[in-house]
């Protein structure tokens, strides 16, 4: 985060190691409110880089030793976190497989202090009062690296016990980060009968109740033209875990990533939120976040989605569906929420497919969980649903939204006397001033979008105000609403009925729909040649 005053200063040394790693520190800067020094006694904290041979410094403050000689180092492999409240919550019991090269902690260290993480050749990273040990050391980032490169599945013990490091300093000195929430989401359903598929609204309704877990249907804008009432009524009556986001408009092929004007774009998405709105109008919950067809969505389609008024887009990490250029910061991937060209993005994995290592990082993060699937994936039943849930809750996830709830109200502040800096990641953000505090600067992360304007407006007890982003601006103690507003905005295109689409897209639905049924007289078909088998069998 960019701070404007009272950053923690922390001391490098020696100076070799912290000039050996320019990008990398500049973007740890960028992350945390910290300030890095060479040589300062006076800092707040110190990361120290030694040998073995070379001793440890007595200290006084909060210190970080990054043990290491390269020559000695090895690939770590397996790595078993502890269950020590020193371990950040997300991996604490976990095991990771690691490939940062690294070496177990000198004998030296034995009855040291706590060990947090542990390779098979014994204690990697340990703890004792405000003092760390790791003997592992982050990398100097590409040309084009990014911190999160360093920090996700098979590859984080380099940058994680220095993260950790720099977190707990920064929390301690008043740095609030937001908490991770979870969610699943399916690709596909509407509201056209009490199922679609293999996904049956009541039946996974009782268990998301029955295992404290939500769900977010992607719903395709053109299926909206009928919605069944009784099924818009049953998940509203029933207060519902079953909610909606928006997938697509048509649902035809490339139908986000062909466009590379904004203004033609931002008709698509602006027609996308009013087709359906039908579904908030039959009663059911429908949040304004774009969840792409096939994951892909070009940069133009997202500011066209910033224009129409959608609040995020729900989309994977890494941004394979994203032209590299466009992706690229030292952070992206890193916040809570990325903002690509002003729109914020919600990551998703795939409730079998992905690498679900990955979850403990993102929890670590602040990051939304997101597990998304199709209705053939409940082909073997909810079971899978359950086992996730529990996988997410292992991680210290407790918070399960829809996906329309998990866009909004994602912050970071940081206190210093009686200034506040907040960093906002979402479009809209609902904020409480503690007493004491008169003034305050809101930041977005992020590029900036090419050919559409952003503005911050502000309300509070006074009234509403715009504000320049990053601009120091006096505030009470109380609510404050901050809204980033996109101009122009967009109206939908007066397109006609799209015929083609609609009947491709019948056709597609007719074949999910017929899915359970001719797997189930494919199952009573080989039932019933094992049965004839046995029978004429020996
Ligand atoms: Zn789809």
């Amino acid at each position: 985060m960019v701070t404007s005053g009272s950053p923690i200063r922390v001391d490098v040394t020696p100076r070799d190691a912290f000039e050996r790693r320019p990008r990398l520190f500049a973007a740890l800067e960028a992350a945390f409110p910290v300030k890095f020094q060479v040589g300062n006694a006076d800092a707040d904290a110190a990361i120290v880089f030694v040998t073995p041979a070379g001793g440890s410094e007595l200290v006084s403050r909060p210190t970080l030793t990054l043990l290491g000689e390269h020559e000695t180092h090895q690939s770590i492999a397996a790595v078993a976190f502890s269950d020590s409240s020193s371990v950040p919550r997300p991996f604490r019991g976990q095991t990771l497989t690691d490939s940062s090269a690294g070496q177990r902690l000198p004998s030296t260290y034995d009855d040291w202090g706590t060990a947090l993480a542990t390779s098979q050749a014994g204690p990697i990273w340990m703890a004792r009062d405000r003092e760390f040990v790791a003997g592992s050391r982050p990398e100097e980032l590409g040309p084009r690296g990014t911190l999160r490169e360093q920090l996700t599945a098979g590859r984080f013990m380099g940058l994680l016990p220095l993260a950790h490091f720099l977190r707990e300093l920064s929390i301690a000195a008043s740095w609030e980060q937001p908490q991770s929430t979870a969610c699943f989401v399916f690709d596909d359903p509407n509201l056209h009968w009490w199922s679609y598929g293999y996904l049956d609204y009541r039946e996974l309704a009782a268990h998301a109740e029955a295992h404290d877990y939500r769900v977010t249907a992607a719903t395709i804008p053109l299926d909206q033209w009928y919605i069944h009432r009784a099924t818009a009524r049953f998940l509203r009556e029933g207060q519902s875990r079953v909610s909606f986001a928006v997938h697509g408009n048509n649902h035809t092929r490339h139908e986000l990533d062909r466009f590379d004007d904004p203004d033609r774009a931002s008709g698509l998405a602006a027609e996308a939120l009013k087709r359906s709105s039908a579904v908030r109008r039959a009663g059911a919950e429908i949040g304004p976040v774009m969840v792409p067809p096939h994951g892909a969505c070009s940069v133009a389609m997202l500011e066209g989605c910033l224009r129409a008024g959608f609040d995020a887009i729900c989309a994977e990490w890494p941004y394979w569906w994203l032209d590299e250029a466009d992706a690229s910061s030292p952070l992206a991937g890193w916040h809570p929420l990325d903002r690509i060209v002003g729109l914020p993005v919600i990551p998703r994995l795939h409730v079998v497919a992905s690498d679900r290592d990955d979850m403990p990082f993102r929890a670590f993060l602040g990051q939304p969980l997101v597990l998304y699937a199709h209705h053939t994936d409940l082909k073997g039943g909810l079971d899978l649903l359950a086992e996730r849930a529990d996988e997410v809750r292992a991680l210290g996830v407790d918070s399960w939204r829809s996906l329309g709830n998990i866009a909004p109200d994602v912050f970071s502040a940081y206190r210093f006397g009686e200034n506040m800096e907040f960093t906002l990641y979402s479009q809209r953000t609902r904020i409480a001033v503690p007493e004491g505090v008169s003034r305050a600067r809101f930041v977005c992360i992020g590029g900036k979008p090419s050919e559409t304007a952003l503005r911050l407006e502000l309300r509070d007890a006074a009234g509403q105000r715009e504000i320049a982003p990053g601009e120091a601006v006096e505030v009470g103690s109380g609510e404050i609403i901050a809204t980033v507003v996109a101009t122009p905005s967009a109206a939908p295109t007066r397109g006609g009925w799209p015929v083609r689409g609609a009947v491709r897209r019948l056709l597609t639905e007719t074949r999910d729909r017929a899915a359970p049924v001719s797997n189930r007289i494919q199952a009573r078909a080989s039932r019933r040649l094992a049965a004839n088998a046995h029978r004429v069998g020996p």
